[in-house]
Formats: structure tokens, sequence, C-alpha cells
């Protein structure tokens, strides 16, 4: 940003007092910008033994699959978000139980913060959203792997069916890095209840 939103004046980035790190101050009225990470929310909606996914129709990752998911809004919980997306991006209804929160991945090198909600579609009264290009349903044989848009669905994906045979789904925290040459490592962090297999 290069002018301040309260009067107009310029933007500085300094370290303020008593901070220890640079942030985005006005020069005349002193406001100091924060910039804090963005939630990303989303669902995991299941028909049967089949997963909803979304081929994008904007980038980035234009034409892969994803799970239906996007920013939260101001004003809305993170379970409202991602039953909102979920209706925008995929035209769908879903059903959500009390213990829905399945995956948290942190994105610290993005400045993000995804979470997936286990949902089940209400009825097969779906369609694509203006941000998604195609929608449609998968059984664990058909799911497109190669074409998945982002690490954090593939990961989910994975592990939902894994977990489906015992029918336990605990919540996973996952912390997501970006490193040298596009990797992107993913590394477990916790779970809410021990892991039926720990190997
Ligand atoms: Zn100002």
């Amino acid at each position: 940003m290069k002018f301040c939103h309260h009067c107009a004046a310029a933007i500085t980035v300094h370290i303020p007092e008593g901070d220890d790190k640079p942030r985005h101050v006005c020069v005349a009225c002193e406001t100091i910008f924060y910039q804090n990470p963005k939630n990303v929310v989303g669902t995991l909606p299941i028909y049967e033994d089949k997963v909803l996914l979304c081929k994008r129709a904007i980038e980035p990752r234009s034409g892969k699959w994803t799970l239906p998911a996007g920013f939260m809004e101001n004003g809305e919980s993170s379970l409202e978000g991602a039953i909102r997306e979920t209706r925008e991006e995929a035209g769908a209804s879903i059903r959500v139980a009390n213990d829905s929160l399945y995956t948290l991945f942190n994105l610290p090198n993005i400045n993000q913060m995804y979470l997936f909600f286990r949902a089940e579609l209400a009825n097969l009264d779906f369609s694509a959203g203006i941000e998604s290009e195609d929608v449609a349903l998968f059984r664990e044989d058909e799911i497109p792997w190669s074409e998945i848009a982002f690490p954090v669905v593939k990961s989910t994906l994975e592990h939902y069916f894994a977990d489906r045979p015992t029918q336990h789904f605990p919540v996973r925290m996952f912390d997501v890095i970006h490193g040298d040459n596009r990797t992107i490592s993913t590394t477990l962090i916790s779970h809410s209840t021990p892991l039926q297999n720990t190997s």
C-alpha cells in the first residue's frame, strides 16, 4: 500500500516503537496498518462413496481440481464461510456435523491458514459457480490425483480415504513449507486423538 486509508497521506515501512517487525505506517496520522495471515475455509463434501470436486475456472491452477474453499469474510464463522464457499463454487447444499472440523494447514510462507470441514451433500442438485468450470463426484479410484490443484487438497483427500474404513476422523494439523526449487513439504504436527495406525 502507498497511501493511508484514513487520511490519504504517504505510507512508510518501519519498525514502530515497542514492536519488532516492520509495519506500514502513515507519515501523517501514524496509523499502523498490520498485515496478518488470511484464513481459507472449505469443505470435503461426501455423497455415498464419492467426493465432490470443483474444476477451477480461475488462476491460480485454472483447470485443476479442488475442494470448494475460499477466503473467510468478515462477520462469519469459519464453518459459515466453508458452507458459503461450497454453495458459491459448487452450487451445493451440505449437512455438517458438530465434529466436522477435519484438517488445518499452516502455510507461513504465503501467510495463509486453511481449514477443511467434512460435510455430507444434502442432495445431487449441484452446479459449477462462476469460479468453477465443472463440478463432479469422484470415487477414490476416479480421483484425478495428478490434476489436484493444491497440496492441502491432496493431503485432505488422502487422509479422508485412509480414515474412511475406520470411520474415525481425527482433526489433523499440518505445517506446509514452501522450500527452494518450488518444493512443498507437508508435515503432520498434531491430531486430536491417537491414530489407529501409527506406522
Ligand atoms: Zn493517515
